[in-house]
């Protein structure tokens, strides 16, 4: 689960992180009114679940309450990405000298927490780790331990950081460090953290993702949850207990099991395909699931072709079939499918999907191959 900025840099407060004065408004004579209590400039930032918003127009600045309540209302009726803008935060405008990263995650690798910085702030930190990786620093923390203020100062030197920021530095290395553990999240990240036009440094933006997994032991996170602002099909996927992970590509697919799904997805690249999303319908998934499923995918423009990799173990290959079969009933398609079917009771469910005029294949390659030159022929129709 994603937690919004403004909520992700209260939870950094409450933990000793310095943030902007502001708050959140739903609408733009909120947006007015929170701008006249700041008085002066403020930013007024549109509150979607993706990063980028300042490249997408999402992020303004602004000199008056007027002007606040304007440009408050123009982002009220933007999408980003595709996103609706429902909630602002408005913010009292920092002047920026110096923008730097601060993040921490899991390093499965390592098995434990990392936290990363750089000099190079307020450009997504996967450009930066692309064209100047050098730029990023690391350090590993025991989570018996905590951060040490030792690794902060390390982060501070090797940033570059002027020395008499160091002890503010290691308070919000220790505070970021402290809201990602209490919170269980798999990732909080500050970026950027600016030093500003009178030496004070300041969380100015603020991501974080919670697992999924812990929320039932933090009611007040998950009450958080802002539904509305999640990708629909994400969230339709969570109402059936399927994983779905939209992205970029034009191939759907539909996998039982996380590591068949990236396995499939590495495939399909192989051949110089793109994914169009992750989808885990996971052990046992009966007829029911399996139509939500391809309802889902095929709700997405972009797909051009479907691939299905089913490995019965659990999960039988003919129910699958009649999952498929329902679905395709209901929605009318001329989307291309291709399917491997393995497993118990590959020969039945081979036989349902034969009937339905569906490209069948036996190897996982041979389904790859299949899927991108279908998938190419029907993008150039
Ligand atoms: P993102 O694009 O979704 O990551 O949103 P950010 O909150 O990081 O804002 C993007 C950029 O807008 C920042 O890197 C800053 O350069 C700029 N920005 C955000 N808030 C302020 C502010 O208060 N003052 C100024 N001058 N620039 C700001
Ligand atoms: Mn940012």
């Amino acid at each position: 689960m994603k937690l919004h900025e403004y909520q992700s840099k209260q939870l950094f407060a409450d933990h000793g992180v310095p943030i902007p004065r502001g708050r959140m408004a739903l609408n733009a004579q909120e947006a007015k009114s929170i701008a006249e209590e700041l008085s002066g400039r403020v930013v007024i930032k549109s509150q979607v679940l993706v990063g980028g918003r300042g490249k997408a127009g999402g992020i303004r600045l602004v000199n008056s309450p007027e002007e606040a309540e304007e440009v408050a209302t123009q982002l009220l009726s933007m999408r980003i990405k595709g996103l609706p803008v429902r909630r602002l935060l408005v913010d009292e405008a920092a002047e920026i000298q110096t923008e730097i990263y601060l993040g921490v995650t899991n390093d499965r690798t390592m098995r434990c927490p990392v936290m990363i910085a750089s000099s190079e702030g307020g450009v997504e930190i996967e450009e930066v780790a692309r064209t100047q990786p050098e730029k990023i620093v690391r350090v590993w923390i025991d989570p018996l331990l905590g951060i040490r203020s030792y690794q902060a100062r390390f982060l501070a030197s090797s940033i570059e950081l002027q020395r008499k920021h160091w002890r503010e530095f290691n308070k919000i290395a220790q505070g970021l460090y402290h809201t990602f553990m209490n919170s269980d999240a798999t990732l909080a990240e500050i970026n950027p953290l600016v030093i500003t036009g009178d030496g004070r440094l300041l969380a100015l933006d603020g991501k974080m993702v919670l697992d999924d997994n812990a929320l039932f032991r933090h009611i007040e996170l998950a009450e958080m949850r802002d539904i509305d602002a999640e990708e629909p099909a994400e969230r339709e996927a969570r109402k059936y207990g399927l994983s779905y992970v939209k992205l970029d590509g034009d191939i759907g697919c539909m996998v039982n099991g996380a590591g068949l799904a990236m396995a499939t997805m590495d495939v399909i690249k192989l051949y110089d395909g793109a994914p169009a999303n992750f989808l885990d319908i996971g052990g046992g998934a009966g007829a029911e699931k399996v139509a939500a499923a391809l309802s889902i995918i095929l709700k997405d423009p972009s797909v051009k072709a479907v691939l299905f990799n089913i490995f019965g173990g659990i999960t039988r290959c003919d129910e699958v079939a009649r999952g498929v079969l329902s679905a395709l009933k209901e929605c009318d398609t001329d989307v291309p499918m291709i399917v491997r079917l393995v497993g118990t009771n590959e020969e039945e469910g081979r036989q349902l999907l034969a009937e339905a005029d569906m490209v069948t294949a036996t190897s996982l390659a041979d389904a790859a191959q299949k899927a991108v030159a279908l998938a190419k022929e029907n993008s150039s129709r």
